[in-house]
């Protein structure tokens, strides 16, 4: 047989949660009860008024293509939805031919870089980050070069540090605020100096939104194409899936730069034919009711962040609270090898499993991130166990 992973695959480092499967597998089938705060996939079920319209939609005798290809006959009014959502939200004003509907960001992310890179070609991302940056990237055959997000710099790249060569080079810039897995934010000011850079250096800027709806104590995440003519410059991966609590349903949208959109769209019609009609139908009922829908879910998060916050802040560390996310970036406590040192120490004393920092990039060494997407009541037991196993 002939049939060997091809070098593109072999290539991608191990797939950062198999790892943590199997070690919290290797944990629990030597008896260990384990307590997973690995994983950031929201808990609570998506709001009724959503699931209702789904229902209603796929049950619409009346609609003669609901069983069809999402791509030859979308719902229509979704792009719409988008474009009222974004106005109301960013003030963003979007035009029917700046949107493509995706099935969730993951996949649009991996997918864009086909439309635009060549084997051969950089493209930029900014580092602990996302894997699927690069991943798309290497699918491409094109190089990652990655800028390093510090504590020091409020975990924004320094882009003037960037080496002429790879300013020459570099067609992508990945940018990701509220940023997985750090949990930092930026303002419009951060985006304006990001335009300018990718104006003077001919590059696009591909904005990954996907906690822009996940914040806290009133602070508002902007879009990157707030920004005076970003439209040239960006564009904007936006997905309901952390927003509206709907991870398994494959939803969101590419915005922004046209030639940008089309590239993806044509990926797509080559690829896949898009997403089931009810799911656009319910997703445009989610954006309509962002308002009503979101504010409960960031209540949850709120929570559980203090909650957990307040006890990691007895235990002798001195976090702030993050505005953004459903994640905690804490640092290693002293007395450890790294964070995968870590992490192993806590999965085997407390049965406790965090994602080690390293597995989003070398400058996640010495940080590990919680997620809170488990029930109160489990971060609570995880945060005694914790306590005990330090
Ligand atoms: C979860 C996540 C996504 C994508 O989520 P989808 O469910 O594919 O829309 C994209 N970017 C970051 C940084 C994420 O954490």
């Amino acid at each position: 047989m002939k049939l060997e992973r091809s070098n593109r695959l072999q290539k991608l480092p191990p797939y950062l949660f198999a790892d943590l499967r199997r070690k919290m597998a290797e944990a629990r089938a030597k008896g260990v009860d384990v307590i997973t705060l690995g994983i950031g996939d929201p808990d609570f079920p998506t709001a009724d008024p959503v699931v209702k319209e789904l229902v209603r939609a796929i049950d619409d005798k009346q609609d003669a293509n609901r069983h069809r290809y999402g791509c030859d006959v979308p719902v229509e009014a979704l792009p719409d939805a988008i474009q009222r959502f974004y106005a109301r939200r960013f003030g963003v004003q979007l035009e029917l031919d700046q949107i493509v509907v995706t099935m969730g960001s993951k996949d649009a992310i991996a997918k864009f870089p086909m439309a635009f890179l060549n084997p051969g070609d950089v493209a930029l991302a900014t580092e602990p980050g996302y894997p699927t940056y690069n991943i798309g990237h290497t699918f491409a055959g094109a190089v990652t070069h990655y800028l390093p997000l510090l504590a020091d710099n409020d975990y924004l790249p320094d882009l003037d540090a960037t080496p002429a060569a790879v300013r020459r080079l570099g067609k992508l810039l990945w940018l990701n605020y509220p940023n997985n897995p750090t949990t930092a934010v930026c303002d419009l000011a951060f985006y304006e100096r990001a335009v300018e850079f990718a104006r003077a250096n001919e590059l696009l800027i591909c904005s990954d939104l996907a906690y822009s709806e996940n914040t806290f104590d009133g602070f508002v995440a902007p879009s990157a194409l707030a920004v005076d003519g970003a439209e040239d410059s960006v564009v904007e991966f936006f997905s309901l899936s952390k927003a509206f609590s709907m991870t398994g349903w494959r939803v969101g949208c590419a915005v922004g730069h046209r030639d940008a959109v089309a590239g993806l769209r044509s990926v797509q019609d080559n690829v896949d034919n898009g997403q089931l009609r009810a799911i656009q139908a319910a997703a445009v009922v989610a954006l309509d009711h962002a308002d009503e829908l979101i504010p409960p879910i960031n209540d949850v998060y709120r929570r559980r962040r203090d909650l957990v916050i307040a006890t990691l802040n007895q235990l002798g560390w001195d976090l702030e609270a993050p505005k953004g996310t459903l994640y905690l970036w804490v640092p290693v406590p002293d007395g450890f090898d790294g964070s995968i040192a870590f992490a192993a120490h806590l999965l085997e004393t407390a049965g406790v499993a965090v994602t080690p920092g390293i597995g989003y990039g070398e400058h996640g060494e010495g940080f590990f991130r919680i997620s809170l997407t488990y029930p109160d009541k489990v971060l609570k037991e995880a945060m005694e166990r914790l306590a005990g196993a330090l």
